[in-house]
């Protein structure tokens, strides 16, 4: 016997009409790239939005057609969020600080038919864009005056321009909640990047979810500064959230520094903030010497990399502010778990509370995990077992777009790369990665990319890359080199043996470590894990 309630499909046009009908008049506040700040409200947004998915329709695009960002945080992004998924088109949000060469494969990848992009990026649109082949309509996001003359794209045409001739009327479509919404490509541990391809049905079940108090806890009362870029998985859904709860917005647009993001936080009375460890690092470090305050914000969610302890103890000891610790993937929307207490804790001293806090968190209704040993065998939920992380969930990738790297999930479960303890209480920690990948300042350089350069140098046997820890960027990425016998080369020579090859110049490793072997395992592999061992006492050079 069926239900027999009403089956309207979850459909990201919902979110901005909600907003719109109910939070009409809270503000979006926008930092621009001209550095000056725009101001409007969900009512704007929800009306440009529907200008967007008119001149989506004027292009003649097509459903599921994708339509590139490479865009800061900002709201005519906010404005493309809505749009083209509210039409049904596929918002592919690409990554700025790739390579050129390899922004010019996701594009043709994921045959991106539109690319918008910010004034910022126009010289790496220059570099790409004759290599782009399926894009036919270039969008600068701009007013139309400050549309660069003679800039060699074809018909680049001004944002304002591309919509502000279109009506702000429009009917949304209804179509099957499954159908897809948005795409992020995540840099592979092996061969190309490959994309998680986004529902809506995936996305407004995230929205919901990410706003529970036991999660970013978000709300009509908050003014939500989102760090954390729209190019990176959604920005870990907080654009849904925020219209499915009406929460002031702030973009901190490309000033990313801490002077700027402190004296936007202070201007805009934000009460919470996402983003990932370097950036606090940045903020607290602009803070410090002169001893400044917060006046409003309370919460911020940190995420991406692990959250070091000194950060937990300084916002929460030193400003008041809660840290919720987050872990998630591109694969997963991206919120796995959240780090929050329980009611049993409240009673703990500080130092136990803060043992729980450094833990990556218990998972959020609608995700499941699992931790399995090297055997297969599923381990046990006592805090020291660790294992390979296993997540499943209805937003939580079944393949990548295109089938690309074949079916990924292991009895319908999908394996995270990241190694994991999970206590009896349902918290879990990450120990380890099992991927060969390195993460720093938030974005992923693969080992093996860099490892691929440095043997193709002629006097190169063998390389292993490994990250190291660093205080700004969490990782940095150094190369352990074994010599061919007779053949000498400097650690100058192979650091500018990088330049000019397909890593982007923060991707560079940042020194180079000459030793007589490297660790192998049985079947010929890096044991990396050993290597980490023999590096420990590694000290990265000073800057
Ligand atoms: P991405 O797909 O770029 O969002 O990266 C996801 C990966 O980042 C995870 O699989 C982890 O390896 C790492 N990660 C994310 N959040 C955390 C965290 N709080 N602590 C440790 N590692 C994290």
């Amino acid at each position: 016997m069926l239900g027999l309630m009403q089956s309207q499909p979850l459909l990201i046009s919902s979110l901005i009409d909600f907003a719109e009908r109910h939070h009409g008049d809270a503000e979006v506040v926008s930092r621009r790239v001209e550095g000056d700040l725009h101001r409007y409200t969900y009512r704007d947004v929800a009306a440009r939005s529907r200008q967007v998915a008119n001149a989506l329709d004027a292009l003649k695009l097509g459903f599921s057609d994708r339509v590139a960002t490479l865009a800061w945080n900002g709201y005519r992004h906010l404005e493309l969020y809505f749009g083209v998924s509210g039409s049904g088109r596929v918002l592919h949000t690409v990554n700025p600080r790739l390579h050129p060469d390899q922004i010019a494969w996701i594009a043709n990848h994921a045959e991106d038919q539109v690319m918008c992009f910010d004034l910022t990026f126009l010289p790496i649109i220059q570099a790409v864009h004759a290599k782009c082949t399926t894009i036919k309509h270039w969008i600068a996001m701009c007013d139309a005056d400050r549309l660069p003359a003679d800039s060699g794209i074809p018909k680049l045409t001004s944002y304002e321009t591309w919509v502000g001739a279109q009506p702000d009327t429009y009917a949304w479509p209804s179509f099957d909640e499954n159908s897809a919404s948005s795409m992020c490509y995540t840099s592979g541990t092996t061969g190309n990047p490959k994309a998680a391809l986004y529902s809506h049905r995936s996305t407004i079940l995230h929205a919901y979810a990410a706003a529970l108090p036991d999660v970013m806890c978000l709300s009509a009362r908050d003014s939500i500064l989102p760090v954390v870029p729209m190019f990176h998985v959604n920005a870990w859904g907080i654009p849904y959230s925020a219209a499915l709860t009406g929460a002031k917005l702030v973009f901190p647009g490309p000033a990313l520094d801490g002077k700027s993001v402190y004296e936007l936080i202070e201007a805009e009375k934000v009460s919470y903030a996402a983003g990932v460890p370097t950036v606090w690092q940045m903020l607290l470090g602009h803070m410090k010497p002169d001893n400044l305050r917060f006046t409003t914000l309370k919460r911020t969610v940190i995420g991406g990399s692990a959250c070091p302890p000194a950060m937990i103890t300084a916002f929460n000891d030193d400003y008041g502010v809660e840290v919720l610790h987050a872990w998630g993937m591109t694969e997963m929307s991206p919120l796995g778990t959240l780090c929050t207490l329980k009611n049993k804790h409240l009673e703990m001293t500080a130092d136990e509370k803060m043992k729980i806090r450094l833990k990556q968190g218990r998972a959020i209704y609608g995700v499941d995990m699992k931790i399995v040993g090297d055997d297969g065998q599923e381990l046990p939920w006592d805090g020291k077992a660790f294992g390979d992380l296993y997540v499943r969930g209805p937003w939580i990738v079944r393949e990548y777009f295109k089938g690309e790297g074949g079916d990924p999930l292991v009895d319908g479960w999908f394996p995270t790369g990241d190694v994991a303890t999970i206590d009896a209480d349902g918290y879990m920690q990450i120990t380890d990665r099992s991927k060969d990948v390195i993460k720093s300042g938030g974005e992923w350089i693969s080992s093996i990319d860099i490892e691929n350069i440095a043997v193709a140098h002629p006097a190169v046997a063998m390389a292993a890359c490994i990250g190291v820890p660093h205080p700004k960027w969490d990782e940095r990425p150094i190369v352990a080199i074994v010599r061919k016998p007779g053949m000498d080369v400097t650690r100058e020579e192979l650091l500018a043996f990088y330049q000019g090859k397909t890593v982007a110049k923060w991707q560079v490793p940042d020194d180079i470590v000459f030793v007589d072997a490297i660790p192998l395992g049985a079947t010929g592999k890096i044991l990396k894990t050993r290597l980490r061992e023999i590096l420990k006492d590694y000290k990265l050079p000073a800057a």
